[in-house]
């Protein structure tokens, strides 16, 4: 019998590309990686005449390379274990859908605890407002830290080019439970974004401030200040939610002295 290469239907190609949302299995198993990659579809038995959807898998081209080329045991990339990856990338991608739906990302929000690489700028003559900024793998979180703020924003791809361009990493990196800290303000706010900003001058957390970024992205800011007041910036139109001490008294015990303990490392780092 000869192996007849098959070509992979459209169809099926574009079944696939939408279910890896094109990340590749073998950077996120591998590396944490939750990007965005250019790739190919490749066949997990390495027989192209295979084109059932189980036996395809989105890599990046190097993973590809690596994974097509594998022949010596101790080196090359295991079936079994490109499967694990795939298929938890699959139900990572599932749970990442549902939290763009307010309710069904709860559950799955409160078991994130990220983990953050902190870079530091790498151009004395910055003009740039953080001297400071973290992200996590993904790279859908981000914390910027100037003098006396500490704030946990998501990260756009306008960020990521930033960090890339002007930020180097230092080495240190740290945990931040993002995902209990959002679903309590979403339950509790009904905003669909945030912003906390923690501010630490005097080595004391005395406002937290969230954002609204709304379809439409105008981004309006409130402030909530010990729970006593919800002051809109830019109000207009938005509803005004209830100041909530409860919020603040949560997002101050399960963060603790994270902020603080930065500061810390940011000073050592400026010594
Ligand atoms: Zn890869």
């Amino acid at each position: 019998m000869t192996l007849k290469r098959v070509k992979i239907s459209e169809d099926s190609e574009a079944d696939l590309l939408i279910k890896s949302r094109r990340r590749c299995a073998l950077c996120f198993g591998l590396e944490n990686d939750f990007r965005e990659k250019k790739g190919q579809i490749a066949h997990i038995d390495k027989n192209r005449s295979n084109s059932d959807i189980n036996n395809l898998v989105f890599l990046c081209l190097d993973h590809h390379d690596r994974y097509d080329s594998s022949t010596s045991q101790s080196k090359g990339i295991k079936k079994k274990e490109l499967i694990k990856y795939r298929d938890d990338l699959y139900s990572y991608i599932k749970k990442w859908g549902k939290v763009n739906s307010f309710n069904d990302g709860l559950d799955y929000l409160d078991e994130l605890i990220d983990k953050f690489s902190l870079y530091a700028i790498s151009d004395e003559n910055s003009t740039l407002d953080f001297p400071f900024v973290a992200k996590n793998a993904a790279c859908n979180h981000a914390i910027f830290i100037a003098d006396n703020i500490f704030a946990i924003d998501r990260c756009g791809s306008s960020i990521s080019e930033s960090i890339k361009s002007s930020y180097q990493n230092t080495g240190i990196s740290f945990f931040v439970p993002i995902g209990s800290i959002k679903s309590t303000l979403k339950q509790r706010l009904k905003v669909k974004d945030f912003y906390i900003n923690f501010d630490i001058s005097n080595e004391e957390i005395h406002q937290i401030e969230f954002g609204l970024n709304d379809e439409e992205g105008d981004g309006r800011f409130y402030f909530i200040d010990r729970g006593v007041n919800l002051i809109p910036e830019k109000s207009d139109s938005i509803e005004l939610y209830i100041s909530d001490k409860k919020i603040v008294d949560y997002v101050l015990e399960t963060l603790g002295s994270l902020p603080l303990n930065f500061s810390n490392h940011i000073k050592q780092l400026n010594q």
